[in-house]
């Protein structure tokens, strides 16, 4: 393994970005590491400026460039039983252990310590680097940088995110809306069910409807991309509500996800489940409790990315990996958001995703040796 490479990956392991945590010292320390080779970085920070993204270019500003995309915020550690320091790389055998080590941090962990190199040989066309804070919360740093790449940067010709594929590409994945449903209902004892309405059994009843539509998909025809879970689904996670058993409950909420396949619009099932509430539920309550209502607040939503007919990103990571694959992966990345602001992407990076979020994650070897030689192609490839 490179030095440089290895040198970088423990680097940026030591910075704690955690999302709930400012990610600017790691921004801060990439930002003065380009600077060294004569490279601008630009900044797009959060509203509080407590976080920022960052993008920068190497190599001439003209298109054609190629966009190496990651995400600088790692999962927590908390209650998680760590044999070693998470924030502190430790090598064992063949392994590198901490937390970032597989999710994201040495994909672009290699490529900034390529930088030098890249300088060295003279890219005819550039390589693009875009770090984005909050992605593990729900995506919601990269929109904003993706809208300055699109506005700043010449047309680059492909988006690679670096999410750990085992170096494989991967050409789709599902979109993601979460959100709650808060059912108002009307306290009465619970001896009285005539003179209330009641919102945990109105929920229960919401849950229902939701996982009957999720059956529907289990059973409908399977999604052309090979998803391991080929349908859209979704699921109820928690449900709070009621006071005590002999109280009909005035509140319950519940929250839910939805994960869609390419061919599922996510607001179709949003749609079904809006009519079910307005025309079989809401007449009755509100006609007993004026006051009962059923409120959906959407409160994430990532857009899928599905495979591109003709890709360039996927023949351009066909040639640097070999992999005439087109996997397809159950969790959302910032890979659809791109696309959706026209770029064509794919995932590959380096690492498993098995390791990802897991106490004493850890990357191969191996696999960074397979990041470094794709990494070298693309400065070939980019330099001629
Ligand atoms: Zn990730």
């Amino acid at each position: 393994m490179s030095a440089a490479a290895f040198d970088m990956i423990a680097k940026l392991v030591g910075f704690a970005t955690v999302s709930r945590d400012s990610n600017l010292e790691l921004i801060e320390y990439i930002s003065a590491y380009l600077a060294e080779h004569g490279v601008e970085s630009r900044l797009v920070p959060n509203a509080g400026n407590s976080k920022a993204n960052l993008f920068a270019t190497v190599g001439p500003s003209v298109e054609g460039g190629v966009v190496l995309s990651g995400h600088t915020d790692v999962v927590p550690v908390d209650g998680q039983p760590w044999d070693s320091e998470p924030f502190t790389v430790t090598e064992k055998g063949e392994r590198l252990y901490g937390r970032g080590t597989a999710d994201m941090k040495s994909f672009y962990a290699i490529a900034l310590a390529l930088v030098p190199e890249m300088l060295e040989r003279g890219l005819a066309r550039p390589i693009h680097f875009a770090l984005s804070y909050d992605e593990e919360v729900g995506c919601l740093g990269a929109p904003s940088m993706i809208e300055r790449i699109a506005a700043e940067l010449p047309a680059p010709r492909a988006v690679v995110v670096g999410e750990p594929t085992d170096m494989r590409i991967v050409t789709a994945h599902k979109s993601i809306t979460g959100g709650e449903t808060r059912v108002t209902g009307h306290e009465a004892h619970s001896s009285q069910p005539h003179r209330g309405v009641s919102a945990v059994m109105t929920a229960a009843r919401l849950i229902t409807f939701l996982e009957d539509m999720a059956r529907e998909n289990a059973a409908g025809p399977p999604s052309e991309t090979s998803f391991e879970t080929p349908y859209s689904t979704i699921h109820v996670g928690t449900v709070r509500g009621g006071t005590a058993t002999n109280i009909i409950s005035r509140e319950c909420r519940f929250g839910w996800d939805m994960r869609c396949v390419p061919e599922d619009d996510p607001q179709t099932f949003l749609d079904r489940f809006d009519r079910y509430c307005r025309e079989e539920l809401l007449p009755a309550m509100q006609a007993l409790a004026p006051e009962a209502d059923i409120v959906t607040t959407v409160g994430s939503s990532v857009p899928g990315l599905r495979p591109e007919d003709d890709g360039e990103a996927e023949a351009l990571v066909r040639l640097l990996t070999g992999d005439n694959g087109r996997g397809a992966v159950a969790y959302a990345a910032e890979a659809g958001q791109f696309q959706r602001a026209g770029f064509s992407t794919v995932l590959c990076g380096p690492g498993s995703i098995d390791q990802a979020h897991q106490p004493n994650e850890y990357i191969e070897k191996s696999q960074i040796h397979a990041c470094i030689d794709f990494m070298h192609r693309l400065i070939d490839m980019q330099a001629s």
